[in-house]
């Protein structure tokens, strides 16, 4: 058993490294978890054009080196392996406790920050061809696709977006619906109506995909979900958009969720329903889900985190103090000039 922290972030998405750096800015010597693949979802992607203060764009991978780099330059400590279990107290000042492995972590508060992954279809084909022809994100790997036959699965604002950027690659795409009637917004949909090469495919579901002689993806077996008649589509690629799914598992029982397994959060702050457990980024965010909104709200966290520290007597431990000065960090200004 470690000491106790003043503060553990689990996750290392935009929201984990800055919820990381504003908290080591503010001397609470935060732990990282960050898992082995850190970074979250922009690892997988190419080119980041609206990250403000990029003028020329920044690959997504470098720009989350560049996030874990200025974290760690204020002390940020990393741990890079999973987080196993997580135990919330729920008494104020008390000590949560986050597993990696056999050992356990412990902290006044903890910043929840898991973000959320790409929803699958489940069906055949799907696992095995991911990165051969099955993909998640279009706006990252349509490029590939120029010139090709490919499908969008899914109805929603999502899809929509994803096939209008992929029609400017592909020769063809067919957004792949179950149902005749769409979620996606009225303009969105229209949009995707506009362009020439995009094809509207209701209602049919995906029921398998297949390789061809290349190993890659060459067929979409669909079936109609009113009729049942079986389409087969020869395609390159498949881009699945029904959404995405809160990486939230490690506090279900604990931390209050919403319906979707989103953390549900009081009003704008980052606080959940457990005392010194905040939540930010991808893992709260059902709407806007972008790097710079999730940096913002991890930003939320760390200080929510800080006033919380600051205003709640600690339950005191056998073990004594926490780790982080919370003295001085009081007096430590978290925000700069930005
Ligand atoms: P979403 O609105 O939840 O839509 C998911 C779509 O996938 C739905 O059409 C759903 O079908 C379908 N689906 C779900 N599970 C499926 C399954 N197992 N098999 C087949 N189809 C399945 O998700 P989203 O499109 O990712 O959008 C999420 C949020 O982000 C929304 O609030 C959206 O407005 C917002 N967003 C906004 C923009 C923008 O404005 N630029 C862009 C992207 C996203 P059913 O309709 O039948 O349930």
């Amino acid at each position: 058993m470690s000491d106790v922290h003043s503060t553990i972030i689990v996750g290392s998405g935009p929201a984990g490294y800055t919820a990381a750096l504003y908290t080591a800015r503010a001397n609470l010597k935060p732990l990282v978890i960050e898992g082995f693949a850190w970074g979250g979802l922009l690892q997988q992607t190419t080119d980041v054009e609206n990250y403000p203060g990029f003028p020329e764009g920044i690959m997504g991978p470098e720009l989350m080196v560049k996030m874990r780099e200025q974290a760690q330059r204020f002390g940020a400590t990393l741990v890079t392996d999973q987080a196993e279990r997580i135990e919330l107290a729920s008494e104020p000042g008390g000590v949560h406790s986050v597993w990696v492995g056999d050992t356990e972590h412990r902290a006044r508060t903890v910043i929840l920050a898991m973000g959320a992954e790409h929803k699958k279809l489940g069906v055949p084909g799907e696992e095995e061809l991911s990165g051969r022809g099955v993909s998640y994100c279009a706006t990252c790997d349509a490029a590939f696709f120029k010139g090709a036959r490919t499908i969008i699965v899914g109805g929603g604002d999502s899809a929509m977006e994803e096939a209008v950027f992929l029609s400017k690659f592909a020769s063809k795409v067919a957004i792949v619906h179950r149902r005749s009637e769409f979620r996606a917004s009225k303009i969105m949909l229209e949009r995707a109506r506009a362009q020439e090469n995009i094809e509207l495919l209701t209602p049919y579901t995906v029921e398998r995909f297949d390789a061809g002689e290349s190993g890659a993806l060459s067929v979409a077996k669909l079936v109609n979900t009113q009729t049942g008649e079986k389409l087969q589509v020869e395609i390159a690629g498949a881009f699945i958009a029904i959404g995405h799914e809160p990486q939230s598992a490690l506090v279900a029982g604990q931390a209050e969720l919403d319906e979707d397994g989103y953390v549900r959060v009081d009003g704008r702050s980052t606080r959940t329903n457990r005392p010194g457990v905040f939540a930010a980024g991808d893992l709260v965010d059902h709407t806007y889900r972008q790097a710079i909104t999730a940096a913002g709200s991890g930003c939320q966290a760390a200080l929510d985190a800080e006033w919380y520290l600051r205003d709640t007597p600690e339950v005191p431990t056998p073990e004594g103090m926490p780790v982080g000065d919370l003295a001085e960090s009081q007096w430590v200004p978290s925000g700069g000039a930005a």
